[in-house]
């Protein structure tokens, strides 16, 4: 039996309702299939970023097409958690009512402001049941991003190697080691014990058919790597290249934004990767490549604002002769 809020589930059974996260007015749609064998709890969140759009059609789609006849475990899916962003069509991402980024706010806080209490909410009620967890985002309105997908470092070591295990069973070509153990919802299940990645695709306001089914394959690949899936299907491993180091680019000025390059496009060091004009046409600054890395995203609008985030490259490394320094 899985039991959150006032929903049970129980052996055999798939159940939907809303969570309501404390006294804040904020219900977060839920889907709880509770698998025909006993087994472990795989938890997916989807919109903790609102206009992440692929990652929460697919869990919407996940949530109707999974039924308890396959699965060994339990399935949690939230589709999606920043619901009252998703309403307002907030282009940020942000939680409207403080205007925060929920995914820096893990742990979260009981008492604090609504995305601090949506946080602790899900720390509490959901990530103490899980046993993986799987977040989904993709690029946001204002980014291109090519696919890729993070897992947990910041971790126990059995821990940190289980989520490089999931990772390896996401369709992409780049997978990301993540240092951070705080802060992101995913970052803070990794720290407290639980094998935890959190896929990056679709971006820029839009979502595909094409990425949306890519997206479940991957999903239920990830189930049947660990177990939860029991279609008689082995999970695949598309061994993603290791990225270690990330490197990240800030704008010094507020202007306009020209990409020299798309996401998932090779930069050398030194290359151009991009430049930032004002309205008549001047150079404000060059941004020059400071490795050998792929572009993981970047900004895709025009405007640009002074300390935001340009670009942020995975920086490769010599391995199997493949790659370069
Ligand atoms: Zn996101």
């Amino acid at each position: 039996v899985i039991k959150i809020g006032n929903l049970t589930a129980r052996r055999g059974e798939k159940v939907k309702g809303f969570l309501k996260v404390y006294e804040t007015g904020i219900e977060l749609p839920v889907t709880i299939i509770c698998g025909k064998e006993e087994g472990e709890t795989l938890l997916l969140t989807s919109g903790i970023h609102c206009a992440e759009y692929s990652g929460i059609e697919a869990a919407i789609e996940l949530a109707q097409e999974l039924e308890a006849e396959e699965i060994s475990g339990n399935i949690i899916i939230v589709h999606p958690v920043n619901i009252s962003g998703f309403l307002a069509c907030n282009h940020n991402s942000n939680v409207p009512e403080d205007n925060q980024n929920l995914n820096r706010m893990f742990p979260g806080n009981e008492k604090g402001s609504v995305s601090e209490q949506i946080a602790h909410y899900i720390v509490k009620e959901l990530h103490r049941k899980a046993d993986y967890y799987i977040d989904m985002h993709g690029g946001s309105i204002q980014e291109e991003l090519t696919p890729y997908v993070y897992y947990v470092t910041a971790a126990k070591a059995e821990v940190a190697a289980m989520a490089k295990n999931m990772a390896c069973g996401v369709n992409t070509v780049y997978m990301v080691g993540s240092k951070v153990g705080s802060q992101g919802s995913y970052n803070h299940a990794g720290s407290a014990g639980i094998p935890s990645i959190l896929i990056e695709r679709g971006c820029s306001g839009v979502w595909s058919r094409e990425e949306v089914e890519i997206y479940k394959a991957d999903i239920i690949n990830i189930m049947r790597r660990i177990g939860i899936m029991q279609d008689g299907k082995a999970g695949k491993s598309y061994h993603p290249i290791n990225i270690e180091n990330v490197d990240y680019y800030e704008a010094k000025f507020t202007g306009l934004w020209y990409p020299e390059k798309k996401a998932g496009n090779i930069v050398k060091k030194g290359e151009l990767a991009g430049t930032i004009k004002d309205f008549f046409g001047t150079i404000l600054e060059r941004i020059y490549s400071r490795n050998d890395a792929v572009i993981l995203y970047q900004i895709c609008s025009l405007s640009v604002l002074k300390g935001s985030e340009l670009l942020v490259n995975g920086i490769l490394i010599r391995e199997e002769g493949i790659r370069q320094r």
